[in-house]
């Protein structure tokens, strides 16, 4: 389904998992001009909108209260009327608790064209990833999903506890707050105290968490074991099939917090394996990343070269950026053939649909500058960061080759407010992949000492050393300056898998 200008989507997210958008919302998110989303929406799906698209949180955020309904109503019609397509992406689904009603309601009064489509709602996704069927035959015939925000003392009246305990099955959501309530009125209402019932945190998410108890123990035993939100609760007979039906296993770092420091352009990749592992990402980007002036980068270009050398991601953005600015594609580049260094480098490259002709055998500049095949007399073109020191130039040089060093980018510290302190205060563990991550870090923390049980995990050699230098200690470092190392080198810093709770 293509995005219509003008056309508001009510876009079902899905519970969490990514995957379990549907195709009809995936391509609406590939196709939109403007994306509404909130807090339940994975990041990862935002990464599939188009690019230039205009993406708008209207959830909290940092500290920042959310839109109210009437201005988040306001600002997709105001949007639809400028002749955009509008996806307002909800979690779940859109008619679920979602408030979808109310914003298609504000379209169909401003007389906006929409469209709904259905997501995969947690009511019935949490349970299912926690191995537990909302029916089952002999068991339970119906369920009911109910809200468990109102259960406040005040708000006696608004629900119907008696009718909610005859259903066989009781899905709760946004029930957190109320729950010691919301089950005290169950009871009341003729429930058995030992109804089996079961919380699920971050249903269908790899830092999913499941705590089993009855309606009488649940609300203690889900303050003490401190379960994150989101989180929903079901409760009956069906409870007791997940011993036999549980199949889904949170990744290995489900439970922890992880702290992204690279600069926000690059920092999905690592955020999206992050957060595959399990971990809760925050992302606090110490560093960010401008490039150089595109004209001189493609007269670089323009001329004849032997080798290019690209030893990191900004240097093949910084060529595509020179490239694309001046409507050029990658036949500038003529007979040269490429270097490259580091996977994430490659990648970059593969982007471009380039393959390099030649990657040293340790992902490190003086490995390159000591295997460079050929080099008497080549004429070699460095595309480096402005920090580059020039020893990988002078060691070719050496070996006999011509070589040009072009400042492609720079990478400049960024700070971080009180808040992205707090938060990196309470995380499990931080990860460097620069050494200017960790100079930024020390910069940015000022006289504030990290807590010893934050780890510091590294991606290389090079990282390590500055870590060391800055923090006095390295926790972890990756095998192999990899993104997918890095991760495991975070695994084994943080062993044990803090989000299996099944009580
Ligand atoms: N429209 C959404 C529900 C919105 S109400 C849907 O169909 O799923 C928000 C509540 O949904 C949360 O308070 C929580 O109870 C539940 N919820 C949403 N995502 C969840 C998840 N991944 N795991 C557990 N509960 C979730």
């Amino acid at each position: 389904m293509i995005a219509e200008a003008g056309r508001v989507y009510l876009v079902g997210a899905g519970p969490g998992d990514p995957e379990l958008i549907t195709v009809a919302g995936a391509e609406l998110l590939a196709t939109a001009d403007v994306v509404l989303y909130d807090a339940l929406a994975s990041r990862e799906l935002l990464r599939g909108t188009r690019a230039g698209a205009a993406l708008v949180n209207v959830g909290k955020r940092a500290g920042r209260p959310s839109m109210s309904q009437e201005e988040i109503n306001e600002l997709i019609i105001h949007q639809a009327m400028a002749g955009k397509s509008v996806v307002r992406l909800k979690g779940g689904d859109p008619f679920v608790f979602g408030r979808g009603g109310e914003e298609a309601l504000a379209c169909f009064e401003n007389e906006v064209p929409f469209t709904i489509v259905p997501g995969v709602t947690s009511a019935i996704a949490g349970p299912a990833y926690a191995g537990i069927p909302v029916t089952h035959r002999g068991v339970s015939r119906s369920f009911l999903v109910i809200t468990g925000a109102e259960a406040s003392a005040g708000d006696e009246g608004a629900i119907d506890w008696g009718a909610a305990a005859a259903a066989d099955t009781i899905v709760l959501l946004m029930g957190n707050r109320q729950l010691e309530t919301s089950l005290a009125r169950l009871v009341a209402a003729g429930r058995p105290a030992g109804t089996p019932a079961a919380m699920i945190a971050m249903g269908t998410l790899g830092g999913q968490r499941v705590l089993k108890a009855d309606i009488s123990t649940l609300a203690t035993k889900a303050v003490e074991a401190a379960m994150p939100g989101p989180a929903l609760v079901v409760i009956g007979g069906v409870v007791n099939l997940s011993s036999e039906l549980r199949w889904f296993r949170p990744g290995p770092l489900a439970g922890r917090t992880v702290v992204v420091t690279r600069a926000t352009a690059q920092s999905g990749a690592l955020s999206g394996l992050l957060s595959a592992a399990g971990a809760t990402v925050i992302e606090a980007p110490l560093i960010s990343v401008h490039f150089g002036a595109s004209d001189e980068i493609r007269a670089a270009f323009e001329l004849e070269w032997d080798w290019v050398l690209f030893t990191s991601s900004n240097a093949v953005e910084a060529m595509r950026r020179a490239f694309a600015e001046a409507g050029k594609d990658v036949r500038l580049f003529r007979m040269a053939r490429i270097a490259s260094i580091g996977e994430a480098t490659s990648r970059a490259l593969a982007g471009m649909s380039l393959v390099a002709d030649f990657e040293p055998s340790r992902a490190l500049g003086s490995a390159l500058a000591e295997e460079l095949p050929n080099p008497r007399r080549a004429r070699v073109l460095y595309l480096a960061s402005t920090l580059a020191n020039d020893s990988l130039a002078a060691e070719l040089r050496k070996r006999g080759a011509s070589v040009t060093q072009l400042s492609a980018y720079r990478t400049a510290t960024e700070p971080l407010d009180q808040l992205a302190i707090e938060e990196i205060f309470e995380a499990d563990a931080v990860t460097f992949t620069s050494a200017s991550t960790a100079r930024s870090m020390a910069e940015a923390l000022g006289s504030n000492e990290l807590p010893e049980r934050l780890k510091l995990v590294s991606i290389g050699p090079l990282t390590s050393a500055a870590v060391m230098e800055f923090f006095g200690r390295v926790d972890g470092a990756a095998s192999e300056p990899s993104l997918e190392q890095l991760v495991k080198a975070l695994e084994q810093a943080l062993p044990g898998n803090g989000g299996e709770s099944w009580a």
